[in-house]
C-alpha cells in the first residue's frame, strides 16, 4: 500500500477498509470540497488486515487531517482511539477518526446520524411515535440504535437470523429510556410496524430475510441500508406489500460522509446535489 503523502499539500483525508475498491467516498468528499473551493485530497486505501493500527498511526504522523474507516476495521478504530463520542462508544465502533489538538485520536460514529438525517430531512419521514422494526444485529445495526432511540420511536424491535445476537444487542442497550424487544424473524409474527429498517447484508447476495407476512402498517416506511443500482430485494419485498414509502441507503452514505466532513472542517456541505449526482451515476 502507498501511504498518502500529506506533509505540505492539500488537507489530506482518506478512508481505510478492506476491500475498498468500489468506495464512493472519494467522489463524495471531492464534491463536498468543491462546494467550498477547499484544497483537499481524499483517498480510498486498502489496508492489510494485520496492519490497520500501524497504518492509521502513520497516516496521522504524516499530517493526515481526518480518516474514515469502513469494514472490517470500525471496531478496531474505536478501540485504538484516545477518546470517543457517546454514539461511538455505544456502538463500540467508529467510522470517523479526528486528530486531537494535543495529540491522540478522537473516534466518532456518524452512520446512525446519517441514516436518521436521510430519513427525516431528505425523505420527510417522521420517526417519533413510530413502531420501529430493525432487521439484523451486525455492526451497522449496532451503529444506528442510539441515534434511532434519540428520535423517540413508540417501540423498537430488533430481529435477526441468529436471535441471540439481537438479544445480546438489546441487553447492551438496557439502560436506554425505551427497552428494545429482540428475537428471531418469526418472533414478530402478528405484529405491525410503521417503520422497517433492513440492516442485514442479505441484499448484497440478492436475498431477503425470511419474514412473516402482515408486518406493514397502512403508512409503513421501509428503509434498506444497502444501496444498489437496482431496487434491492428488501425494497421489492416492501413495494410488493404496498409500503407507503421505500428507499435505499445511498442518502445515508452521503449524510454520514457530510457529518464526517463537518467534524473535520466545521463546514456543513449540501448533500442533496451529491445524492442526486451519485444516483444518476448508478442508474443503469
Ligand atoms: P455484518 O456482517 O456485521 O452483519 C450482517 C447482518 O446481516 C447480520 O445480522 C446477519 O445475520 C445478517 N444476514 C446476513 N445474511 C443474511 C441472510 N441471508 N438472511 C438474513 N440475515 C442475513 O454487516 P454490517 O452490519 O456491517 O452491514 C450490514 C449492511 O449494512 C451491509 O450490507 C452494508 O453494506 C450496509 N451498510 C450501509 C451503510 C450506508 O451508509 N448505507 C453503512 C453501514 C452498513 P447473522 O447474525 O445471523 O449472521
Amino acid at each position: 500500500m502507498n501511504e498518502p503523502a500529506v506533509s505540505h499539500g492539500p488537507a489530506a483525508y482518506a478512508v481505510f477498509g478492506n476491500p475498498i475498491k468500489h468506495s464512493k467516498s472519494p467522489a463524495i468528499h471531492g464534491a463536498f470540497a468543491a462546494q467550498f473551493g477547499a484544497d483537499v485530497s481524499y483517498r480510498a486505501v486498502a489496508v492489510p488486515l494485520e496492519a490497520f493500527e500501524e497504518k492509521v498511526a502513520a497516516f496521522f504522523r504524516r499530517g493526515g487531517s481526518g480518516l474514515n474507516v469502513t469494514v472490517p476495521f470500525k471496531e478496531r478504530a474505536w478501540a485504538m482511539a484516545d477518546s470517543a463520542s457517546d454514539r461511538a462508544s455505544k456502538a463500540r465502533a467508529a467510522n470517523c477518526l479526528i486528530p486531537l489538538e494535543g495529540g491522540g485520536l478522537h473516534a466518532d460514529n456518524t452512520d446512525g446520524l446519517g441514516m436518521v438525517r436521510d430519513m427525516v430531512i431528505n425523505q420527510g419521514w417522521q420517526l417519533a411515535g413510530r413502531r420501529t422494526l430493525v432487521l439484523g444485529a451486525g455492526g451497522a445495526v449496532r451503529g444506528i440504535l442510539q441515534p434511532l432511540l434519540a428520535e423517540r420511536p413508540a417501540s423498537l424491535t430488533v430481529v435477526n437470523r441468529t436471535a441471540e445476537r439481537a438479544q445480546q444487542l438489546a441487553t447492551e442497550f438496557a439502560d436506554a429510556p425505551l427497552s428494545i424487544s429482540a428475537g428471531g424473524f418469526d418472533s414478530v409474527a402478528g405484529c405491525e410496524f410503521d417503520l422497517i429498517i433492513n440492516g442485514t447484508s442479505a441484499g448484497l447476495a440478492g436475498e431477503m430475510p425470511d419474514l412473516p407476512e402482515g408486518l406493514l402498517s397502512e403508512r409503513c416506511c421501509c428503509y434498506d441500508l444497502v444501496y444498489q443500482s437496482e431496487p434491492t430485494a428488501f425494497m421489492r419485498w416492501a413495494a410488493a406489500r404496498a409500503a407507503w414509502a421505500v428507499t435505499d441507503g445511498l442518502g445515508m452514505l452521503v449524510e454520514q460522509a457530510a457529518e464526517s466532513f463537518y467534524l473535520w472542517r466545521q463546514q456543513r456541505p449540501s448533500t442533496a446535489p451529491v445524492i442526486q449526482q451519485l444516483r444518476e451515476l448508478m442508474t443503469p
